[in-house]
Protein backbone atom coordinates (compact mmCIF):
# COMPACT_ATOMS: atom_id res chain seq x y z
CA UNK A 1 0.00 0.00 0.00
CA UNK A 2 1.52 3.51 -1.32
CA UNK A 3 1.85 5.33 2.32
CA UNK A 4 2.59 9.09 2.79
CA UNK A 5 6.14 9.38 1.10
CA UNK A 6 4.91 7.61 -1.92
CA UNK A 7 1.63 9.53 -1.98
CA UNK A 8 3.92 12.93 -1.37
CA UNK A 9 5.61 11.78 -4.24
CA UNK A 10 2.43 10.88 -6.36
CA UNK A 11 1.06 14.18 -5.84
CA UNK A 12 4.27 15.55 -7.20
CA UNK A 13 4.72 14.06 -10.16
CA UNK A 14 1.08 14.60 -10.79
CA UNK A 15 1.62 18.68 -10.00
CA UNK A 16 3.89 18.78 -12.49
CA UNK A 17 2.14 17.34 -15.04
CA UNK A 18 -1.84 18.34 -14.14
CA UNK A 19 -1.47 21.82 -12.86
CA UNK A 20 -2.83 24.39 -15.63
CA UNK A 21 -3.80 21.57 -17.88
CA UNK A 22 -7.72 20.97 -18.64
CA UNK A 23 -9.24 17.85 -18.00
CA UNK A 24 -10.68 16.32 -21.13
CA UNK A 25 -12.50 13.23 -20.11
CA UNK A 26 -13.22 11.33 -16.63
CA UNK A 27 -14.19 7.74 -17.18
CA UNK A 28 -14.97 6.05 -14.12
CA UNK A 29 -14.51 2.05 -14.95
CA UNK A 30 -15.32 0.26 -11.66
CA UNK A 31 -18.00 2.14 -10.69
CA UNK A 32 -17.84 0.23 -6.85
CA UNK A 33 -14.35 2.77 -6.85
CA UNK A 34 -16.63 5.72 -6.84
CA UNK A 35 -17.97 6.92 -3.75
CA UNK A 36 -19.56 10.32 -5.02
CA UNK A 37 -22.49 10.93 -7.28
CA UNK A 38 -23.11 14.46 -6.55
CA UNK A 39 -21.32 16.12 -8.36
CA UNK A 40 -20.56 13.38 -11.15
CA UNK A 41 -17.36 13.01 -11.86
CA UNK A 42 -17.96 14.76 -15.77
CA UNK A 43 -18.34 17.73 -13.83
CA UNK A 44 -14.58 18.00 -13.91
CA UNK A 45 -14.83 18.14 -17.23
CA UNK A 46 -13.58 21.34 -18.34
CA UNK A 47 -12.55 22.77 -15.86
CA UNK A 48 -8.40 23.11 -15.52
CA UNK A 49 -6.52 22.04 -12.75
CA UNK A 50 -5.46 24.52 -10.06
CA UNK A 51 -2.88 21.80 -8.02
CA UNK A 52 -2.49 18.76 -7.10
CA UNK A 53 -1.59 17.97 -2.92
CA UNK A 54 -1.81 14.99 -0.22
CA UNK A 55 -3.46 14.73 2.59
CA UNK A 56 -2.30 11.64 4.80
CA UNK A 57 -2.65 9.01 2.61
CA UNK A 58 -5.24 10.68 0.21
CA UNK A 59 -4.10 12.76 -3.01
CA UNK A 60 -6.37 15.47 -3.97
CA UNK A 61 -6.41 16.86 -7.66
CA UNK A 62 -8.04 20.20 -7.52
CA UNK A 63 -9.70 21.82 -10.57
CA UNK A 64 -12.05 24.66 -10.76
CA UNK A 65 -13.24 24.65 -7.50
CA UNK A 66 -14.37 20.64 -7.51
CA UNK A 67 -11.15 18.27 -5.93
CA UNK A 68 -11.18 14.69 -7.36
CA UNK A 69 -9.71 13.00 -3.86
CA UNK A 70 -8.75 9.21 -4.39
CA UNK A 71 -7.14 6.86 -1.46
CA UNK A 72 -5.40 3.86 -3.25
CA UNK A 73 -5.71 1.97 -0.87
CA UNK A 74 -3.86 -1.54 -0.70
CA UNK A 75 -3.74 -2.77 -3.98
CA UNK A 76 -4.60 0.78 -6.15
CA UNK A 77 -1.98 2.29 -8.17
CA UNK A 78 -1.93 5.19 -10.49
CA UNK A 79 -0.47 4.71 -13.92
CA UNK A 80 0.85 7.91 -16.23
CA UNK A 81 0.15 7.64 -19.77
CA UNK A 82 2.14 10.04 -22.37
CA UNK A 83 -1.12 8.82 -24.49
CA UNK A 84 -4.10 7.23 -23.79
CA UNK A 85 -5.51 4.58 -26.34
CA UNK A 86 -8.63 6.26 -28.10
CA UNK A 87 -11.42 3.86 -27.67
CA UNK A 88 -13.25 3.83 -24.34
CA UNK A 89 -12.04 1.82 -21.56
CA UNK A 90 -14.95 -1.62 -21.26
CA UNK A 91 -15.44 -3.11 -17.76
CA UNK A 92 -14.70 -6.63 -17.06
CA UNK A 93 -13.75 -8.39 -13.77
CA UNK A 94 -10.81 -9.29 -15.02
CA UNK A 95 -9.89 -5.50 -15.89
CA UNK A 96 -7.44 -3.75 -13.06
CA UNK A 97 -8.67 -0.05 -14.37
CA UNK A 98 -11.28 1.87 -12.15
CA UNK A 99 -10.56 5.30 -13.44
CA UNK A 100 -9.04 7.04 -16.50
CA UNK A 101 -8.44 10.83 -16.74
CA UNK A 102 -7.77 12.51 -20.31
CA UNK A 103 -6.45 16.22 -20.15
CA UNK A 104 -7.13 18.06 -22.91
CA UNK A 105 -4.92 18.11 -26.09
CA UNK A 106 -4.03 16.40 -28.59
CA UNK A 107 -0.91 14.26 -26.77
CA UNK A 108 -4.06 12.55 -25.61
CA UNK A 109 -1.99 12.13 -21.76
CA UNK A 110 -3.61 11.53 -18.64
CA UNK A 111 -3.27 8.83 -16.02
CA UNK A 112 -5.14 5.59 -15.29
CA UNK A 113 -5.99 4.48 -11.47
CA UNK A 114 -6.11 0.61 -11.14
CA UNK A 115 -6.73 -1.96 -8.79
CA UNK A 116 -5.15 -5.39 -8.68
CA UNK A 117 -6.94 -8.45 -6.65
CA UNK A 118 -10.17 -9.01 -5.20
CA UNK A 119 -10.12 -6.89 -1.89
CA UNK A 120 -11.36 -3.81 -3.41
CA UNK A 121 -10.38 -0.51 -1.27
CA UNK A 122 -9.81 2.03 -3.58
CA UNK A 123 -11.73 4.88 -3.47
CA UNK A 124 -12.73 7.95 -5.46
CA UNK A 125 -14.05 11.39 -4.63
CA UNK A 126 -15.41 14.68 -5.87
CA UNK A 127 -16.09 16.88 -3.84
CA UNK A 128 -16.30 20.70 -3.08
CA UNK A 129 -14.43 20.31 -0.20
CA UNK A 130 -11.61 17.47 0.94
CA UNK A 131 -12.96 17.47 4.32
CA UNK A 132 -16.33 16.10 2.63
CA UNK A 133 -14.27 13.01 2.29
CA UNK A 134 -15.10 11.27 5.86
CA UNK A 135 -11.24 9.71 6.12
CA UNK A 136 -9.94 12.93 5.49
CA UNK A 137 -11.98 14.50 7.95
CA UNK A 138 -10.52 12.16 10.57
CA UNK A 139 -7.03 12.84 9.66
CA UNK A 140 -4.63 13.13 12.97
CA UNK A 141 -1.70 15.71 12.15
CA UNK A 142 0.69 15.52 9.40
CA UNK A 143 4.31 14.26 11.06
CA UNK A 144 5.84 15.70 7.93
CA UNK A 145 4.13 19.63 8.28
CA UNK A 146 6.52 22.35 10.21
CA UNK A 147 3.88 22.66 12.53
CA UNK A 148 3.82 19.22 14.09
CA UNK A 149 6.07 19.72 16.55
CA UNK A 150 7.84 17.22 19.39
CA UNK A 151 5.51 18.80 22.10
CA UNK A 152 2.70 17.91 19.76
CA UNK A 153 3.86 14.49 19.49
CA UNK A 154 3.67 13.86 22.86
CA UNK A 155 0.61 15.20 23.35
CA UNK A 156 -0.86 12.80 21.08
CA UNK A 157 0.70 9.84 23.16
CA UNK A 158 -0.42 11.12 26.45
CA UNK A 159 -2.51 8.95 27.79
CA UNK A 160 -2.53 6.33 24.70
CA UNK A 161 -3.43 3.74 26.35
CA UNK A 162 -2.45 1.05 23.06
CA UNK A 163 0.63 -0.21 21.68
CA UNK A 164 3.35 2.08 19.45
CA UNK A 165 2.52 -0.19 16.61
CA UNK A 166 -0.98 0.25 16.41
CA UNK A 167 -0.87 3.92 17.26
CA UNK A 168 1.46 5.08 14.84
CA UNK A 169 -0.80 3.51 11.86
CA UNK A 170 -3.92 4.85 13.10
CA UNK A 171 -4.94 7.51 10.48
CA UNK A 172 -7.10 9.59 13.01
CA UNK A 173 -3.41 9.87 15.38
CA UNK A 174 -1.17 10.48 12.54
CA UNK A 175 -1.84 11.32 9.10
CA UNK A 176 0.17 8.99 6.54
CA UNK A 177 1.84 6.40 8.23
CA UNK A 178 0.86 2.71 7.43
CA UNK A 179 2.20 -0.68 8.00
CA UNK A 180 5.06 -0.55 6.54
CA UNK A 181 6.50 3.18 7.49
CA UNK A 182 5.30 2.12 11.64
CA UNK A 183 7.59 -0.53 11.23
CA UNK A 184 10.47 1.53 9.85
CA UNK A 185 10.22 3.64 12.49
CA UNK A 186 9.94 1.99 14.92
CA UNK A 187 13.29 -0.19 13.76
CA UNK A 188 15.01 3.60 13.88
CA UNK A 189 13.87 4.23 17.21
CA UNK A 190 14.88 0.96 18.47
CA UNK A 191 11.89 0.04 19.86
CA UNK A 192 9.49 -2.73 20.44
CA UNK A 193 5.81 -2.61 18.26
CA UNK A 194 4.44 -3.93 21.45
CA UNK A 195 5.45 -1.08 23.63
CA UNK A 196 2.80 0.58 24.97
CA UNK A 197 2.96 3.91 24.12
CA UNK A 198 2.02 5.46 27.71
CA UNK A 199 4.68 3.83 29.17
CA UNK A 200 6.97 6.24 26.62
CA UNK A 201 9.55 7.97 28.97
CA UNK A 202 10.28 11.79 27.99
CA UNK A 203 13.80 10.58 26.26
CA UNK A 204 11.73 7.87 24.20
CA UNK A 205 9.04 9.79 22.83
CA UNK A 206 11.93 11.99 21.84
CA UNK A 207 13.78 9.94 19.94
CA UNK A 208 10.18 8.21 18.72
CA UNK A 209 9.40 11.70 17.38
CA UNK A 210 12.80 12.02 15.70
CA UNK A 211 12.89 8.70 14.42
CA UNK A 212 9.35 9.69 12.91
CA UNK A 213 10.41 12.65 11.16
CA UNK A 214 14.03 11.07 9.43
CA UNK A 215 12.50 7.92 8.62
CA UNK A 216 9.61 9.95 6.71
CA UNK A 217 11.61 12.44 5.15
CA UNK A 218 14.32 10.19 4.07
CA UNK A 219 11.49 8.03 2.06
CA UNK A 220 10.36 10.92 0.49
CA UNK A 221 13.61 12.72 -0.86
CA UNK A 222 14.20 9.23 -1.92
CA UNK A 223 11.35 9.26 -4.09
CA UNK A 224 11.44 12.84 -5.20
CA UNK A 225 11.34 13.09 -9.02
CA UNK A 226 10.64 9.50 -9.45
CA UNK A 227 8.09 8.57 -11.91
CA UNK A 228 4.91 7.06 -10.79
CA UNK A 229 6.35 3.69 -12.40
CA UNK A 230 9.19 3.55 -10.30
CA UNK A 231 7.97 4.20 -6.72
CA UNK A 232 6.88 0.57 -5.93
CA UNK A 233 10.76 -0.51 -6.40
CA UNK A 234 12.58 2.45 -4.67
CA UNK A 235 9.64 1.76 -1.37
CA UNK A 236 11.00 -2.05 -1.42
CA UNK A 237 14.41 -0.95 -1.90
CA UNK A 238 14.65 1.77 1.03
CA UNK A 239 12.69 -0.47 3.85
CA UNK A 240 15.16 -2.26 6.48
CA UNK A 241 12.64 -4.69 8.21
CA UNK A 242 9.28 -4.09 6.78
CA UNK A 243 8.46 -7.52 4.19
CA UNK A 244 12.16 -8.74 4.88
CA UNK A 245 11.05 -11.23 7.23
CA UNK A 246 14.61 -14.04 7.11
CA UNK A 247 17.21 -11.60 6.02
CA UNK A 248 19.47 -9.59 7.88
CA UNK A 249 19.17 -6.38 9.44
CA UNK A 250 21.43 -3.75 7.81
CA UNK A 251 22.16 -2.00 11.05
CA UNK A 252 23.17 -5.10 13.52
CA UNK A 253 22.87 -8.22 10.96
CA UNK A 254 20.38 -10.24 13.41
CA UNK A 255 17.96 -11.95 11.76
CA UNK A 256 14.85 -9.80 11.04
CA UNK A 257 11.44 -11.41 12.33
CA UNK A 258 7.69 -11.09 11.95
CA UNK A 259 4.60 -11.29 13.69
CA UNK A 260 1.88 -12.35 12.05
CA UNK A 261 -1.93 -10.92 12.42
CA UNK A 262 -5.28 -12.23 10.80
CA UNK A 263 -5.03 -9.64 7.79
CA UNK A 264 -1.80 -8.15 7.97
CA UNK A 265 2.26 -8.95 9.45
CA UNK A 266 5.12 -6.37 11.17
CA UNK A 267 8.88 -7.39 11.12
CA UNK A 268 10.94 -6.25 13.20
CA UNK A 269 14.41 -7.02 14.84
CA UNK A 270 14.99 -8.76 17.85
CA UNK A 271 18.70 -7.14 18.78
CA UNK A 272 17.63 -3.41 17.68
CA UNK A 273 13.95 -3.34 19.22
CA UNK A 274 13.26 -6.04 21.68
CA UNK A 275 17.10 -6.88 23.65
CA UNK A 276 17.02 -9.69 21.81
CA UNK A 277 13.73 -11.59 22.49
CA UNK A 278 11.61 -12.83 20.03
CA UNK A 279 8.03 -11.70 20.21
CA UNK A 280 5.85 -14.06 20.46
CA UNK A 281 4.02 -14.50 17.02
CA UNK A 282 0.35 -16.21 17.89
CA UNK A 283 -0.06 -17.88 14.59
CA UNK A 284 3.39 -19.57 15.44
CA UNK A 285 2.83 -20.94 18.19
CA UNK A 286 -0.74 -22.10 17.53
CA UNK A 287 1.52 -24.25 14.55
CA UNK A 288 3.80 -25.35 17.55
CA UNK A 289 1.07 -26.86 19.75
ZN1 LIG B 1 19.09 -4.94 14.07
Amino acid sequence: MPELPEVEALSAFLAERLTGREIARVQPVAISALKTYDPPVTALEGRTVGGVSRHGKFLDVEAGGLHLVVHLARAGWLRWKDALPAEPPRPSPRNPLALRLRLAGEAGDGFDLTEAGTKKGLAVYVVADPAEVPGVARLGPDPLDPAFTAADFAALLHGERRRLKGVLRDQTVLAGVGNAYSDEVLHAARMSPFKLASSLTDEETARLYEALGTTLRDAVERSRGLAAGELKAEKKVGLRVHGRTGLPCPVCGDTVREVSFADSSLQYCPTCQTGGKPLADRRLSRLLK
